[in-house]
């Protein structure tokens, strides 16, 4: 497995950590972005450039997306130099952006007519874990191309569940997305309701974080909530789009339908903020 060529495509907050790990690993690692400066760091540290998905795709064996949305992900395959612009006989491409059951069955569909095989894997866990190579991975796709990734799911996470077809781990990820909003809009009201009753911030996260509700969600946003730092890990816009695509699935109960409605009010101001500045919107 060390002599897999490996390419990358889109440099975020997490790609860039995550192509990172791939590079400590030992592998080799081209990498595309849209906005080539986002790659410095990664190019310092030895990594190939290419100057699109079709060139990156040529010198590559695996070639992982983590990419905003739908539209960049059509982006990226079908584009003028697009994946689909370059000969797929034999590659593998592993969608881990959070994007919709849909498109990744579209794309497993075009990989498949094209000799490749499709794999959507996004992923549980922020910037932190994607740095730590903790992150959980769900994956949908054939069971053997996971077998032929693991060793790479392994370097990038704790653990990779296969779940079913093409657009199960989108589907898994959905539901876990909606539980994510749910959360963080409910830790953002308990903190203002704690605060409006004249309890310190502090002194109810150090209760929530010592007792059965703890976890290390309300950790690490419990500290942001204090530091008054809403710089994003997980940007607001994001959410917006998960509990959008996940409303196109279907999914339209009461708490979910009124995390979508509050998160999409807030996002005209806070759409590059982390999550948990929603917490703004409810003083
Ligand atoms: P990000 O920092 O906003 O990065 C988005 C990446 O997508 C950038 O590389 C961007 O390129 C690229 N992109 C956007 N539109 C494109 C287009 N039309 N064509 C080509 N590339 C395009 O996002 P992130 O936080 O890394 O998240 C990436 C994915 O992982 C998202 O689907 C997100 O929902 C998911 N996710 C994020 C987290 C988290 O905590 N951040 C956790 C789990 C899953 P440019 O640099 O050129 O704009």
């Amino acid at each position: 497995m060390e002599q897999i060529q490996i390419g990358w495509i889109g440099l975020g907050k997490m790609g860039i950590p995550m192509a990172g790990n791939l590079m400590k690993a030992g592998y080799p690692v081209s990498v595309y972005n849209r906005n080539q400066a986002k790659a410095d760091t990664l190019l310092q540290e030895g990594a190939m450039w290419a100057n699109s998905p079709a060139e990156l795709i040529q010198k590559a064996t695996v070639v992982f997306l983590m990419v905003s949305d739908d539209a960049a992900v059509k982006e990226v395959f079908s584009a003028q130099n697009g994946l689909l612009s370059n000969d797929l006989t034999g590659k593998v491409v592993v969608n881990m952006s959070t994007v919709s059951p849909q498109i990744s069955r579209e794309m497993a569909e075009l990989c498949q007519q094209n000799g490749a095989s499709y794999l959507d894997a996004p992923v549980s866990g922020s910037v932190k874990q994607a740095q730590e190579g903790s992150l959980v991975i769900m994956v949908g796709g054939r069971e053997e191309t996971t077998a032929q990734v693991r060793p790479l799911f392994d370097v990038l996470g704790k653990m990779a569940l296969w779940l079913g077809p093409a657009g199960a781990g989108n589907a898994a990820k959905l539901a876990i997305n909606s539980l994510l909003a749910l959360y963080a809009l409910g830790l953002a009201e308990t903190v203002v309701f704690a605060r409006n009753q004249g309890i310190q911030v502090a002194d109810l996260l150090q209760l929530l974080n010592n007792g059965a509700l703890s976890n290390v969600f309300t950790k690490i946003k419990g500290d942001a909530i204090l530091q008054d730092n809403y710089e994003a890990a997980f940007a607001l816009k994001h959410i917006v789009k998960d509990l959008g695509l996940a409303k196109n699935e279907g999914l339209q109960s009461p708490l979910a339908q009124t995390a979508f409605a509050t998160f999409e009010a807030a996002n005209n101001q806070l759409a590059e903020e982390d999550l948990i500045a929603i917490i703004k919107k409810l003083d």
